[in-house]
């Protein structure tokens, strides 16, 4: 039986006791949890404004009027994936929810470079369900684990509802879009899914209280099973040339890598991290204790021995990705195609404002 020859590691600089201080620059999930919180306040107030603006139209011009967030596009993602249909099919800009296209496109594309980092690093959902099975954990001290036996066929139900909003999103043709978009269902469409949450049936309020309650004992109940907006985010993210990379020669097998994953990956196995369950969370990263070792980057990292023999730059140093270079990339996508968005127009929406006074107070009746 070979032994691992042992060798003194080096100590990830800035840790105490293994982990780095919250208030440290170089901390990644501070970065994390400021970006999350930004964009969880971003959309609150996208979601109150935009009931100002449905109010002024249901009143008749009564209310104050606030004007129509274009933010609210990004809660379209089976009229962002039409309209990409449309966009490929004719090459022309879809006449309207072309700001929805642009926004899932920039979630594609961080996906495509940054793994599935839309889901930890911007997406609200995912940042309230942490929050809830943070509070489980503060409750009941654990979470737990299913067994591989019921995970796998529980994390395939996501792909079911994938490939159901694929069929109906991309079984039109481009006229059968253009005729749905164009439709008074398609030019409030927006209007219709603020009604659903604002009359939300007992079956679907009943699911929402039973996700909340799940996920306080099972880690993103939601977004590990359920979730289809994540479960197309994670196949494109198979493309990611950045990914989780582990140096297994300085690696102590500490473990503390794979008990950190929110999405239980076993990264103290693994030399690099492929699955599509990884949302580039950074928490392994975070947790590890030895320098140059688990980093999120383009190359191995070669290990703190090595960093101190050598004495130069490795190649790795300028392929990890770091906490603030993380949130810039994210953040930075996402607002290069909102600034996109308004330079050619699509921000804001072409319907009409008299159109919009004769269908929201009727949006009730109106359906596909
Ligand atoms: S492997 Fe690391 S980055 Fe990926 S989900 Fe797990 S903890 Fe997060
Ligand atoms: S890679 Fe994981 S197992 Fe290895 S030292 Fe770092 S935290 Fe420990």
């Amino acid at each position: 039986m070979s032994e691992r020859p042992s060798t003194r590691w080096q100590r990830r600089p800035g840790t105490i006791g293994g982990k780095r201080p919250w208030n440290d620059w170089r901390n990644a999930l501070t970065w994390r949890r400021a970006t999350q919180c930004l964009m969880l306040a971003i959309n609150i107030y996208i979601g109150i404004a935009f009931w100002f603006w449905v109010r002024y139209y249901e009143t008749g011009g009564a209310s104050t009027f606030v004007s129509r967030p274009g933010g609210i596009e990004g809660w379209l993602p089976i009229a962002g994936l039409m309209n990409i249909k449309y966009s490929l099919e004719t090459g022309h800009l879809p006449p309207v929810h072309a700001a929805s296209m642009l926004l899932l496109s920039a979630f594609i594309l961080t996906s495509l470079l940054l793994k599935k980092s839309f889901c930890s690093w911007l997406c609200p959902i995912g940042t309230l369900s942490e929050l809830v099975g943070n509070l489980g954990k503060k409750l009941f001290g654990c979470h737990l684990t299913l067994p591989r036996w019921l995970d796998i066929p529980l994390r395939g139900l996501k792909y079911l509802l994938l490939s159901f909003f694929l069929y109906i999103s991309l079984s039109m043709s481009a006229r059968g879009i253009q005729y749905f978009l164009m439709s008074p269902y398609g030019l409030i469409i927006d209007v219709k899914m603020l009604d659903f949450f604002r009359n939300i049936g007992t079956i679907t309020l009943s699911c929402v209280v039973f996700f909340t309650f799940a996920s306080l004992f099972i880690r993103n109940f939601w977004c590990r099973y359920l979730c289809p907006y994540g479960a197309l985010l994670g196949l494109f993210s198979l493309l990611s040339p950045f990914r989780i990379r582990r140096n297994a020669d300085s690696c102590i097998d500490c473990g503390k890598c794979a008990k950190a994953c929110p999405s239980a990956i076993p990264v103290d196995r693994l030399i690099k991290v492929t699955t599509v369950e990884c949302s580039a969370c950074m928490s392994c990263v975070e947790s590890c204790p030895v320098a140059s070792t688990l980093n999120f980057s383009l190359r191995q990292p070669p290990g703190g021995q090595y960093q101190a023999d050598a004495g130069v730059k490795p190649l790795w140093r300028q392929t990890a990705v770091s906490g603030a270079a993380m949130a810039a990339l994210v953040l930075g996508i996402l607002f290069a195609a909102v600034a996109f968005a308004m330079l050619i127009g699509a921000w804001d929406s072409p319907v009409p404002e008299q159109i919009y006074f004769r269908l929201i107070p009727e949006s009730w009746r109106i359906g596909h």
